[in-house]
């Protein structure tokens, strides 16, 4: 697609993120549909900050746009929330696929489950089933919504409410930015929003079945991603750094 926005100065995103600092995510989600239109999408793991969002977007326009990346491991939980979130809201949701071929190359060098064999192999195979069909999505808008929240930590705990992705020149926007988990699950239980019921089994965050576990009470809510690895700062898939966000 070629894309119909253009990339915002540094005073106008400065200016943007001033206004929208103290804004409520239902504010923020309404400032994006009015700037992007149509050519915004909710990029959803169909976490519980995602669904929160699907939710909270939804009631701004019964149009929202929703994609999600299938790496094809995902838990079979997960894609019975995909059927469930589509039959509640009427949305269609846009799936993005990796690329077969990448994929079969891939395990035919490493073997199926690559990713317990090292901090390399793990993000290839990131690489190959999350970041590449990222791309190819974003491709398709001018603007992508993620769930981030800042007290996540690692890189996250920098985000602006609104950036510019250079990588895909979009928008970049998390409007759950200054939300706590706690906000997000009183969220959930005031709409009555359907979510996984992995989250009741103890799994926070959650991402493809063999790289996610449950985790004990009061451990960090990211420790079941890759848990085999010891680099907390590792602990990315790339999604969100394929590119540093221009501020
Ligand atoms: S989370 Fe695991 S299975 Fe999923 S793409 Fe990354 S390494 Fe592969």
């Amino acid at each position: 697609m070629t894309k119909r926005i253009q990339k915002p100065t540094a005073e106008r995103l400065s200016e943007i993120n001033e206004k929208l600092e103290d804004g409520t995510p239902q504010e923020i989600l309404l400032w994006a549909h009015q700037e992007i239109g149509n050519d915004l999408a909710l990029m959803s793991s169909f976490g519980l900050e995602d669904m929160a969002l699907l939710d909270m977007f939804w009631r701004i326009t019964p149009d929202a746009r929703v994609m999600t990346l299938d790496t094809q491991r995902l838990p079979t939980e997960t894609y019975t929330l995909f059927d469930q979130a589509s039959a509640r809201y009427g949305i269609k949701v846009e799936a993005f696929y990796p690329d077969m071929d990448e994929v079969r190359a891939m395990v035919e060098e490493h073997g199926y489950n690559l990713f317990y064999k090292g901090v390399d192999n793990r993000k290839m195979c990131c690489g190959v089933r999350k970041v590449e069909p990222l791309g190819r999505a974003l491709d398709s808008v001018n603007g992508w919504i993620t769930g981030l929240r800042r007290d996540q930590g690692m890189e996250r705990g920098g985000i602006d409410i609104v950036e510019w992705d250079a990588a895909h020149d979009s928008y970049k926007i998390s409007p759950l930015a200054d939300w706590t988990f706690e906000q997000v699950e009183a969220y959930i239980a005031e709409f009555s929003v359907p979510y996984n019921e992995l989250h009741d089994r103890g799994f926070p965050s959650l991402g493809c079945d063999p790289c996610t576990r449950a985790v004990e009470p009061g451990e960090d809510i990211r420790a079941g991603r890759w848990w085999w690895e010891t680099d907390p700062d590792a602990k990315e898939c790339g999604l969100h750094l394929v590119a540093p966000a221009s501020k």
